[in-house]
């Protein structure tokens, strides 16, 4: 099936006749692991869904395919974003493939190298900001209220109705659903979205139970932790640096009533995650998608899995996007002449 509306067409806003812009998004891997589980606890079973495996490499395209389809159908001309990075590599790409002109609006220096390589390859006029996220985003809602312009950030409702999708094709995937769902909290729409999806899955009966929802923030950016606004949120993994979440009231709703919880970890134990991810399972993910795998080592030294419990973890997006991460935290290479003794000499065989 190309993309996620044909497939989930009756649980979207869609009408028949509408034109559909799509680059084939969703239907990603549920993939069980093993190394990772075994280091975490033998007794859960860990599955993670790599979402980095989406057309622009994250989530983003879930919703994506809604708004701009949505936009187009509502006459638009142009849509705006504020961004991290990923929403703006994946506005500007389904942009491109409905011939919407595209604005994003960056902080400056804080998103990670190949997602803004991507909104500028697809053409959006990118406008970086002497601010940060939760800075942009006041502007681009201000912005479009005063101009024929469509905001595609997740408080447009398309976004979270295209997100939910993948809450269906893990249940779909597993053919049962897991005892906890977790996902790095940024902007609180995707834990949203999730929810949403669990439940509407369920009053049509393709379920029986629902999840607990477990979110985590970054220590550094952690508002909804904390109770409180965070006016300079600060972590190493920036799709997650948000200090007032838009969804927060509707996170909050999430996690009381799936009786989950919202926790936060640090930087250090994000980066020991991101590791881990791809050293045990052979699978690379940005820095804020191994905060889901992060609180779940968090929560189980703290005891709060049980034996048979299930968990899947949501890896929000691909590892290429921020490879500057990947290489400070992974040393120098290193360098010889080309002479096999020298290469044989550094063998530990
Ligand atoms: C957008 C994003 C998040 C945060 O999602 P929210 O819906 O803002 O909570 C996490 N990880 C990655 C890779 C993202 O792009």
């Amino acid at each position: 099936m190309e993309g996620i509306i044909k497939k989930y067409r009756e649980f979207l806003p869609i009408k028949d006749d509408s034109k559909i812009i799509t680059l084939n998004e969703g239907n990603t891997p549920l993939i069980r692991t093993s190394r990772l589980r075994d280091y975490i606890n033998r007794g859960i079973d860990l599955y993670l869904k790599y979402e980095g495996l989406n057309p622009s490499g994250s989530f983003k395209d879930r919703g994506m395919t809604v708004a701009i389809s949505k936009a187009l159908e509502e006459g638009s001309k142009a849509v705006i974003c504020a961004s991290t990075g990923n929403t703006s590599a994946s506005a500007a790409a389904y942009a491109a493939k409905g011939g919407l002109k595209a604005y994003v609006l960056i902080p400056k220096g804080k998103i990670a190298l190949g997602k803004l390589s991507q909104a500028m390859m697809h053409g959006a006029v990118v406008i970086q900001l002497d601010g940060n996220f939760d800075e942009a985003l006041k502007i681009v809602r201000d912005v479009s209220g005063k101009r024929p312009i469509t905001m595609v950030n997740s408080l447009n409702p398309y976004r979270i109705e295209g997100q939910k999708t993948a809450a269906f094709e893990i249940c779909d995937q597993l053919g049962s659903v897991p005892t906890f769902h977790s996902l790095p909290v940024g902007n609180a729409g995707n834990i949203t979205a999730y929810w949403k999806g669990f439940k509407e899955y369920k009053s049509c009966g393709r379920i029986s139970s629902l999840p607990k929802m477990i979110g985590f923030q970054a220590e550094g950016a952690a508002p909804i932790v904390r109770g409180k606004i965070i006016k300079a949120p600060e972590t190493v993994a920036t799709a997650i640096r948000i200090g007032n979440p838009a969804s927060w009231k509707q996170a909050e709703a999430a996690r009381d009533e799936s009786g989950g919880t919202i926790d936060m970890v640090s930087d250090e134990e994000i980066i020991n995650a991101y590791q881990l991810i791809a050293r045990y399972e052979g699978i690379f993910c940005e820095p804020a998608s191994a905060a889901s795998v992060a609180g779940v080592i968090k929560l189980n030294k703290e005891g709060y899995f049980k034996k048979g419990d299930s968990i899947v973890c949501t890896l929000t997006g691909h590892g290429l996007k921020d490879p500057e991460s990947a290489i400070k935290i992974s040393g120098e290479p290193i360098t010889l002449p080309p002479e096999v003794d020298k290469i044989l000499e550094i063998l530990e065989l």
